[in-house]
C-alpha cells in the first residue's frame, strides 16, 4: 500500500489522535506499544527507532509516533486494548511525518488535549497528574473513546485480573 512522507514546518503541526497508558507509578503518560516510552510534560516527545539504526519515522519501518487523523479512525485501529488506565488525546505532530494505511507516524509530538478514559480508581489523582501536561484535561466514556467492542473487552479484562 502507498506510503508517503512529508514535512510539517514547526509552525503548522498536524492535529492527530492517539492513546496512551497512564503509568500510575510515575504519574506520566506512556506509549501503549511494548516499548512503553514515557512522555514527559513540558517537552515534545521525539520518536526513536530502537534497534533500527535510522532516524524515526522511516517509511520502511514501523517506527515513529503513531497517531490517527480523528477519533473514529483511532478506534478502528486499536481493537485490542490492555486494561488499566487509558488516556486518549489530541496531539500536535510535526517534523518528518510518514502517512501510511494506519494513519500518521510523526517525528515530534506534544499533547494538545487529554481525556482520561472511563472512571478508573484514583480518578482525582490521575486527573491531577495529567494536569501537569499543561493542556485541557477531561474524561471520556469507554465506549466513546475505544468503541463498544473494545470497551466490552476492557471491562472483561478488568474483572478477570489485575490491571497492571
Ligand atoms: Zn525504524
Amino acid at each position: 500500500m502507498p506510503t508517503s512522507t512529508f514535512s510539517c514546518p514547526p509552525g503548522e503541526p498536524l492535529r492527530a489522535w492517539r492513546y496512551w497508558r497512564f503509568a500510575a507509578g510515575t504519574g506520566r503518560l506512556a506509549s501503549v506499544s511494548q516499548r512503553g516510552f514515557t512522555w514527559e510534560p513540558g517537552a515534545p516527545f521525539r520518536a526513536r527507532c530502537v534497534g533500527g539504526g535510522h532516524a524515526a519515522p522511516d517509511p520502511g519501518c514501523s517506527c515513529g509516533i503513531h497517531a490517527s487523523s480523528d477519533l473514529a479512525s483511532l478506534r478502528d485501529q486499536a481493537l485490542c486494548l490492555a486494561p488499566g488506565a487509558l488516556v486518549v488525546g489530541e496531539v500536535a505532530l510535526w517534523g518528518r511525518v510518514v502517512l501510511d494505511d494506519h494513519g500518521y507516524r510523526g517525528q515530534y509530538a506534544s499533547p494538545c488535549r487529554l481525556w482520561l478514559v472511563g472512571s478508573p480508581a484514583g480518578d482525582d489523582a490521575t486527573l491531577k497528574s495529567l494536569g501537569e501536561y499543561g493542556v485541557p484535561v477531561s474524561t471520556m466514556a469507554d465506549a466513546e473513546a475505544v468503541g463498544d467492542a473494545s470497551a466490552a473487552t476492557r471491562a472483561y479484562l478488568a474483572m478477570s485480573g489485575p490491571a497492571e
